[in-house]
């Protein structure tokens, strides 16, 4: 049977005692469907009791490995020392106040070193929320309040979350949308710089975004420009280099707000501490969550000193909106980065990984690209030789993978692309083995 505790001591290996999922998460299967709305659905149904480092262990006792972070969450990993102790610490001291109500320090810690790390040197202020989706609307709410206008600019195969702002703001129908609607006006859609798909640069890219906001909104009608620098479930679509300053400087000068959705892209993932540092983009407004806090749930956005303050007092907030253990785990899984140089520990895991991924597109030509930054890499699957996306070989491979005790994601708009998120506490090991799977499941399905 599994260990009881996770964190860095659980034996860094995969086992498989059963078939996945075993008779143990089989059983709780049933209760789920018998409990939990369809609706919520699970990429890999085993139960999990631990989790740490590289790996994740179910009640049937397999140990799998995890190349998913719970979509990006767990980068130092599942059960991180200085998260578990604080978080401890926390709840023996108090759960909550509501900060709206009566403060304490651990908000007031996280906005400043939020402001030490986010991209740029100026003054900058921070609010605190609990999920990506709340931060990302709230992003929207102060640039709106700043600036005096209503409309949002996003772009092609962008996420924002699910939350009905959120999902204007999100390009996929199936499944975030579907039937789900109206959705909230006044958000408006530009195509993304898609070097795999579109084969422009830089410039000539952000010159035919512009040109769609400038033509179909005006510039004088928008608040802001909401872009993730490098986009997470719309395909990990690296935008070509020069993109995100070229939107950035228009932006600039026609007092748009340029907002980066650092969401699942920040705190280390990327090989920096934010994907807009690869470029040293600034933006007016960031949004964070995801790696932020070692698994509680904590998101942020943080700007410009002047521009968070345009919104009057008690316009920002929530009841639960930067709980103190929530807090605590942040300040752990960001002392967790800085000790352990995880920016550093990305960036070599990023080596590894495009190195492996680079050989599976010698073998298969169903690769049509390979694209990443640091500890987010990807993979396009088409069909050979074009950009006709190819899903179902995309579904074979996850299947083949799950089956031998590798978590993996999709994402894509066509549900093509691979991306790999491993926690940024997994070993080398652990990872070579991972990618002798994955190599494997392209093998076993051509
Ligand atoms: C996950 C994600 C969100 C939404 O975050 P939730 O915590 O799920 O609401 C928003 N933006 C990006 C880029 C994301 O990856």
């Amino acid at each position: 049977m599994s260990a009881a505790t996770g964190g860095p001591a659980l034996p860094q290996e995969r086992r498989l005692v059963t078939e996945i999922p075993g008779p143990a998460s089989q059983a709780r299967l049933e209760q789920k469907k018998a409990h939990v709305a369809d609706g919520v659905g699970t990429v890999l149904p085993v139960f999990v009791t631990a989790a740490g480092g590289g790996v994740l262990v179910d009640v049937d006792g397999n140990s799998l490995i995890d190349l998913g972070s719970g979509i990006a969450v767990t980068t130092v990993g599942n059960a991180a020392p200085e998260v578990t102790r604080r978080v401890h610490e926390q709840v023996d001291a108090f759960t909550h106040t509501c900060f709206m109500v009566t403060p304490y320090d651990g908000y007031v810690e996280v906005c400043a070193t939020l402001a030490e790390l986010t991209p740029g040197d100026h003054a900058k202020k921070s609010a605190l929320f609990n999920s990506g989706a709340e931060a990302v609307e709230n992003a929207v709410k102060i640039a709106r309040v700043a600036t005096g206008r209503d409309a949002v600019g996003v772009f092609d195969h962008g996420y924002h979350g699910r939350t009905n702002l959120t999902m204007a703001m999100t390009s996929k129908n199936m499944p975030y949308k579907h039937g789900f609607g109206p959705f909230a006006g006044e958000v408006y859609r530009a195509p993304m710089s898609y070097p795999f798909r579109d084969g422009l640069s830089g410039a000539e890219a952000a010159a035919r975004a512009v040109d769609v906001l400038d033509k179909q909104v005006g510039a004088d009608n928008l608040a802001c420009v909401v872009v993730e620098p490098i986009q997470g479930e719309g395909g990990f679509v690296v935008p070509a280099d020069g993109f995100l300053p070229a939107v950035a400087e228009w932006c600039r000068e026609r007092g748009v707000l340029f907002v980066a959705d650092e969401i699942q892209s920040g705190f280390c993932r990327t090989g920096d501490w934010f994907a807009c540092d690869h470029e040293g983009v600034v933006p007016d407004l960031v949004t964070t969550a995801k790696g932020m806090a070692g698994g509680l749930p904590l998101a942020g956005v943080t700007g410009r000193a002047d521009l968070m303050d345009s919104v009057h007092v008690g316009g920002l907030g929530g009841t639960y909106g930067g709980n103190p253990v929530a807090c605590a785990a942040a300040l752990g899984a960001i002392e967790e980065m800085r000790t352990h140089d995880l920016v550093s520990r990305a960036a070599a895991i990023g080596d590894l990984i495009g190195r492996r991924l680079a050989e599976l597109r010698e073998r298969h030509p169903v690769v049509g690209d390979v694209r990443g930054r640091g500890a987010m890499q990807a993979i396009e699957l088409t069909a050979p030789g074009t950009i006709e996306p190819d899903a179902a070989r995309a579904a074979a491979v996850s299947a083949y993978c799950h089956r031998q005790g590798v978590v993996t994601l999709t994402c894509g708009t066509w549900g093509n692309v691979f991306r790999f998120l491993p926690p940024l506490a997994i070993s080398d090991a652990l990872l070579e083995e991972a990618f002798d799977v994955v190599a494997e499941a392209f093998d076993a399905t051509a």
